[in-house]
């Protein structure tokens, strides 16, 4: 075992500027970030593994009304809710994704169902609730559970000024990856889509390779306008890049966020760890939401381009 543990998390890009948040909104947003690091280094200070690590921390952010994953999720075009999520381990390559999910309070926890349980890797709309039904680990809510009014508000001002589907100024994601005391990664991603997405629309967070991977040499997450990170293949990419060309995780990490995500007109940004403890944090926006418990002990919270020292 090697001690040398760290954990990154995002709450998603955005385009927040300093000053549309009050001191409030701010605060509250500090917490629950700082409250979902807590909740992974509990599993990694026992020893625990990153899987379960990544998911401690990102049932956290799902209960949090402040991030579109769980509570607080964004509203589909036809005013309802459908859930994404997935997470995977690198060191058996073990994946487990959900997508289009109504009822299931915590989708990353079904996630981890369908990895462990499933025989599958991804599971979809009523065939991922059926299989809900089967695992008394995952609790139920009605679909309303999700909704916040702010979440509400967004949707009508995305009705009101745009005419294409999945447009919203705000994403919100959330995600996980995390470096164990036994050296082995995992990565997890869970969000509400779109918001004023199609009923039906998938985004890259349950596509293991596109919004969510971890080989042994690096873990990833991604946040921003998923169909950009479908057609890349993102975080299969930044694995990829590192393991076979040699890049180091910033390099290929920025390469991706910087120059083939907007190249294709994208925007949004990634969180990375490789197995050395080295962290990469890059987007595009103006915001991301993001924290970080590097393998020295350094400890942070950031949501703006010129925040804090990473
Ligand atoms: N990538 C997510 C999606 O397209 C949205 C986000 O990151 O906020 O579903």
């Amino acid at each position: 075992m090697t001690s040398k543990t760290a954990l990154v998390l995002h709450g998603g890009a955005g385009t927040l500027k300093p000053g549309d948040l009050s001191r409030d909104e701010l605060a509250a947003i500090t917490l629950d970030l700082n409250r979902a690091l807590d909740a992974g280094q509990a599993v990694l200070r026992v020893g625990g593994p990153a899987l379960e690590a990544v998911e401690a921390s990102v049932e956290v952010l799902e209960d949090s009304p402040w991030f579109n994953a769980g509570n607080g999720a964004v509203f589909n075009a036809e005013g309802g809710h459908e859930l994404d999520a997935a997470l995977m381990e690198a060191h058996t390559l073990r994946a487990g994704a959900v997508a289009g999910l109504t009822t299931v309070k915590n989708p990353i926890r079904l996630a981890r169902a369908v990895l462990e349980h499933s025989g599958h890797v991804l599971l979809a709309g009523p065939g991922a609730e059926k299989f809900a039904d089967t695992r008394p680990e995952i609790e139920r809510v009605r679909t309303d559970y999700f909704s916040t009014p702010a979440r509400r508000a967004q949707l009508e001002a995305a009705r009101g000024h745009e005419a294409q589907h999945g447009v919203g100024a705000y994403f919100g994601t959330v995600g996980a990856v995390a470096l164990d005391a036994r050296g082995h990664l995992a990565a997890a991603t869970s969000t509400g889509g779109l918001s004023n997405k199609r009923f039906g629309r998938i985004g890259d967070s349950p596509l293991i390779g596109a919004g969510t991977y971890a080989n042994e040499d690096v873990g990833v997450s991604c946040t921003g306008s998923g169909e950009f990170y479908i057609r890349a293949a993102v975080a299969h990419d930044l694995c990829a890049r590192v393991r076979y060309r040699g890049d180091s995780l910033e390099q290929a990490a920025n390469e991706l966020t910087h120059r083939v995500i907007p190249g294709l007109g994208g925007e949004g940004g990634l969180i990375a760890l490789d197995r050395e403890g080295n962290v990469a944090l890059p987007f595009n926006t103006s915001s991301m939401h993001r924290a970080w418990l590097k393998p020295d002990g350094a400890r942070g919270v950031a949501i703006f381009r010129d925040d804090a020292s990473e």
